[in-house]
């Protein structure tokens, strides 16, 4: 018997890595698609280490991977990053994949688990939504989905189908898949990152003044029902940093490693101490047109 779930253990294990035996391949190929220099060798050393979970399969079966460094040195925070909620924010993957390689070539003062691709269906797609024409970025099963999230979706778009939130709260599959990395990693920050706002959005305590960073102001977008933004600050007091990248990448890539640096300096702030910036509603400064 003892034998028999033994090997039952192991075949489960063995059919989770199995699903995807090319992830690696995988994230080589779809990393190295987009635009702005790589490094083939970091690329394929932080590919090499990437796991998919068995939750984390989008709509079309494809393969939502993930790359993990953890600090070797104490009193490290955790850094969850998610690129590519929105499909069609090409650059956005540029960042991903800039973060992992450099994951790779440093000894980082934070552990970081990045998820280079959370909607892999609609980048094949070329599409905001998921295969099933959803927004992730309004899925999220924030408190107030089921009275908020399709009423505020018909009011502020006038019904944009690029902004559907979904028929019910964490419905869709690459929702599943970020709930978890939030419930398993445990994050002490987020980092979300999207085009083509340019500006950084911080739903966090407030931080005055903010970090110099020359390459993108910081402005108050706001959040909304079925936001990540709305789900891990107002609900859970988890700082997100939303970077709305232009629609053309830097001349190279070091504003991205600056940014870098500066979130391993605000994950340090407190934001269990610090809940200033808890408006409930949202604070446009833009247009609703182009809300993340
Ligand atoms: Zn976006």
């Amino acid at each position: 018997m003892k034998t028999f779930i033994i090997i039952l253990s192991v075949l489960s294990v063995f059919t989770a890595k199995a699903d995807f035996p090319n992830a690696a391949q995988d994230c080589i190929s779809d990393l190295k698609k987009f635009p702005g220099v790589t490094d083939d060798k970091l690329l394929k050393q932080a590919c090499d280490k990437v796991k998919v979970d068995a939750r984390c399969v989008s709509a079309e079966g494809r393969a939502i991977y993930h790359y993990e460094k953890m600090a070797t040195t104490s009193g490290a925070k955790k850094v969850l990053v998610f690129s590519l909620i929105h499909g069609d924010e090409t650059h956005a993957g540029t960042v991903g994949r800039y973060w992992m390689e450099r994951l790779e070539s440093i000894d980082p003062r934070n552990s970081w688990r990045v998820v280079p691709v959370l909607n892999p269906d609609g980048v094949k797609l070329k599409t905001r939504t998921n295969a099933n024409k959803i927004d992730i970025n309004r899925n999220f099963p924030t408190k107030d989905w089921d009275v908020g999230a399709v009423e505020n979706w018909k009011r502020t778009t006038k019904s944009n189908p690029r902004r559907f939130p979904g028929a019910e709260a964490a419905s869709e599959p690459e929702t599943k898949c970020a709930v978890h990395h939030i419930e398993d990693f445990q994050p002490d920050f987020v980092v979300s990152v999207h085009t083509p706002l340019k500006v950084l959005d911080f739903d966090g305590p407030k931080v005055s003044p903010p970090p110099k960073f020359d390459y993108l102001p910081w402005r108050s977008l706001g959040n909304y029902p079925g936001s990540l933004g709305r789900y891990m600050w107002l609900e859970r007091q988890t700082p997100v940093l939303t970077m709305e990248l232009k629609e053309n990448l830097p001349p190279n890539l070091a504003p991205f490693e600056k940014l870098q640096d500066i979130i391993g300096t605000l994950v340090k702030i407190d934001a269990g101490k610090v809940k200033e910036n808890t408006a409930a509603e949202p604070t446009s400064f833009l247009p609703v047109a182009l809300d993340h």
